[in-house]
């Protein structure tokens, strides 16, 4: 199994620990100081069966500058060339403006997508049963992981279902 993974999300909803848990600390840390390289490669997921190349997309968000329409357009090319993309979600934060620019540009992306629900480990169960209902209309066909990056709930599951997409 080997393929390109796209990981997008607004700022601070836990891709960069997410990255850490599976490839390891070092190099997502050191990729981070990279912040406007275009298909920039966070990390690479390797063992016996699989290669997995994790790649942030920056820049997904309502661009106000010519910079940020590159950046914008940098990214959107992103989700056209990997094979799967992660979309990633604060469990402990409302859907905003953000979120629903990135859903609206995921819905013409043909390959699968993954809904990553993140940071569990803060929210009561009810409350998330609320956050996946105020995402049920946004991408109805995206399989939804909620995990903890942090405390690793549920990273194992998502990454066996990577695997067996590529
Ligand atoms: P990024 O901007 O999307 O790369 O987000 P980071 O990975 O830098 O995380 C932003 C903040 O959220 C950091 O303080 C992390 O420790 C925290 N964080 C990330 N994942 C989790 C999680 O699963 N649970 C909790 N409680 N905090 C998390
Ligand atoms: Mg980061």
């Amino acid at each position: 199994h080997s393929g390109f993974v796209a990981i997008i999300g607004r700022p601070n909803v836990g891709k960069s620990t997410l990255l850490n848990r599976i490839v390891g600390q070092k190099v997502a840390i050191m990729s981070d100081k990279a912040q406007t390289t275009r298909n920039r490669i966070q990390g690479i997921y390797t063992t016996r069966d699989t290669q997995m190349v994790f790649i942030d997309t920056p820049g997904i968000h309502k661009p106000h500058s010519r910079l940020g329409d590159f950046m914008v357009k940098s990214a959107l090319s992103t989700l056209g060339e990997v094979d799967a993309v992660l979309f990633m979600i604060n469990a402990d934060e409302r859907r905003g403006a953000g979120d629903n620019f990135i859903i609206d540009r995921l819905k013409s992306v043909k390959k699968p997508i993954y809904l990553v629900i993140n940071k569990i480990d803060q929210v009561h169960p009810d409350h998330l049963l609320e956050i996946m209902d105020q995402y049920k209309d946004a991408l109805p066909w995206a399989d939804v992981y909620p995990i903890s990056a942090l405390e690793g709930n549920n990273v194992d599951e998502l990454l066996t279902t990577l695997k067996g997409k590529l």
